[in-house]
């Protein structure tokens, strides 16, 4: 009996299974990392091209019909909770509601997989890969194209699962870039969260909110009493902020037409 919570939807094609391993380019030497292994009809396949394969799987039912074998070690647990042995290479028909946070604990891996092969559902795939213009460019899009090439591979409709899901999925192929940029993740996200904050404005009007203006302030102040540097009350925040997105050439851009070394130009002309 299937455990809905995990998202269980065993992938019955065994082209698809077979096209998905094959998408990795394994080589014998491989450490791969599968998460959610469920029966193993990815397990067996990946174990015929790596060395090793770690199986992450969160229903203790479905890792114990797993057959135990040389070169497979199964860990029980959340893989999002999980601290990670090293990997070259993950493989995943991934349980859709970990989707975000399985691509970004990858992304922040050090160092990051070679490459990771992963199912999705189609509308995720496609906000993976979108560029500028796109109808479904959004936040996920800069955030994982910054650390990552992002490439689609293939549609895979409901009827190769067992049961079916609500939705259509995809298979992409994520290599993260490494040695990855020299950015701190949280900085980034935030000043993406302010220009993806409200979509059809320009990122001009997103910061001149009075809300972003307060928190830069503070930022600001912040940074001065770290760096032991005189507090600047000659200019106020609103016109500096304006001051830098001119500098980049961004305060009349909106974000859905910006791409990755746009907002980069953006997050290194810091403020101060
Ligand atoms: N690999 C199998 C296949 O392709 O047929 C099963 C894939 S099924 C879509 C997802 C699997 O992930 C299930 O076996 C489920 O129990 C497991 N799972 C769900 N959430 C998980 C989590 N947070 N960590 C690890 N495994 C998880």
């Amino acid at each position: 009996k299937m455990n809905k919570d995990f998202g269980q939807h065993i992938l019955k094609n065994p082209l698809v299974a077979q096209g998905i391993v094959d998408k990795a380019d394994l080589k014998q030497c491989d450490v791969v990392l599968e998460v959610g292994p469920g029966t193993g009809n990815l397990t067996m396949r990946i174990l015929e091209q790596a060395r090793k394969v770690i199986a992450v799987e969160m229903d203790p039912r479905m890792a114990a019909e797993l057959t135990k074998r040389k070169r497979l070690e199964i860990m029980l647990g959340d893989v999002i909770k999980t601290d990670l042995p090293y990997f070259d290479v993950c493989i995943s028909n991934t349980p859709y509601q970990i989707s975000s946070p399985l691509v970004f604990k990858l992304l922040r891996t050090s160092p990051p997989p070679r490459v990771a092969v992963l199912m999705f559902q189609r509308e995720f795939a496609i906000r993976l890969v979108a560029r500028p213009g796109d109808s479904l460019y959004c936040r996920l899009s800069v955030n994982v194209q910054m650390w990552a090439k992002v490439t689609h591979i293939m549609k895979v409709g409901k009827n190769n699962f067992r049961p079916p899901p609500q939705v259509e999925s995809s298979v992409v192929r994520i290599e993260p870039k490494n040695p990855p940029p020299p950015i701190d993740f949280e900085e980034w996200d935030g000043l993406l969260r302010i220009c993806f904050s409200r979509k059809n404005k320009t990122i001009g009007a997103d910061f001149k909110t009075s809300s972003v203006v307060e928190m830069c302030e503070k930022n600001y102040l912040t940074w001065c009493s770290q760096n032991d540097t005189i507090v600047d009350d000659s200019i106020t925040m609103k016109d500096r902020i304006i001051k830098v997105l001119n500098d980049v050439d961004m305060a009349d851009k909106r974000s859905i037409k910006c791409d990755e070394t746009d907002f980069l130009r953006h997050a290194v002309e810091r403020i101060p």
